[in-house]
């Protein structure tokens, strides 16, 4: 039975690597696999998912208003495909997250989401919250605070160098940089130390 996958972590522990390697891991194999990112992410220029240990593939991207059922319904119509990959899956909304939910129940195929669990303020992203409701299997990527602890936050530092306490959840083509804590230091930097 295919199921839905949410691999989360915070920022800068590797998702996209691991989400290029499983998905060539398919292709060596000679399975297609599709790959969809987030429209909002312009980092690594439109449609490509990319790593910074410096891998990258091509990729479809979504949008909020994107029906994510007929896209996966639309590819499998054109030929077998093992498994769907979904980046930057914090940025799915709810009801996306109930159509990768329909496109594995209904059409059998896999689909793995990779995301951040929680944005700088500690709140959960919207999609983040669905995935974490209805996934099948949950899988952690971890990386480390500065500590050695497990890091679970991140805070987005200003260009200032200050950590922003507040702002919009989502900022694009800014100059600030995100570091990932443990809840300890987070709390720390956020001035709840
Ligand atoms: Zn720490």
């Amino acid at each position: 039975m295919a199921k839905l996958y949410f691999h989360y972590s915070t920022m800068n522990a590797g998702k996209s690597t691991i989400l290029l390697q499983a998905s060539h891991n398919y292709r060596e194999r000679g399975m297609e696999t599709l790959l969809l990112t987030a429209r909002l992410d312009t980092r690594a220029g439109p449609g490509r998912i990319a790593s910074r240990i410096g891998i990258g593939e091509p990729a479809q991207t979504f949008g909020p208003a994107d029906d994510l059922f007929d896209i996966i319904e639309s590819r499998l119509a054109r030929g077998p495909c093992a498994c769907a990959f979904i980046d930057e899956a914090q940025f799915l909304t709810r009801d996306q997250v109930w159509q990768l939910a329909r496109a594995v129940d209904d059409l059998n195929v896999p689909v793995m989401c990779y995301g951040l669990r929680v944005d700088f303020r500690g709140d959960l992203f919207p999609g983040s919250a669905a995935l974490l409701a209805l996934a099948d299997e949950m899988r952690e990527v971890r990386t480390i605070c500065h500590c050695g602890r497990k890091a679970t936050m991140v805070v987005r530092m200003g260009p200032d160098g200050q950590p922003a306490k507040d702002g919009a959840q989502v900022q694009i083509g800014g100059n600030e940089t995100y570091l990932s804590l443990c809840r300890r230091h987070w709390r720390e930097a956020m001035g709840d130390g």
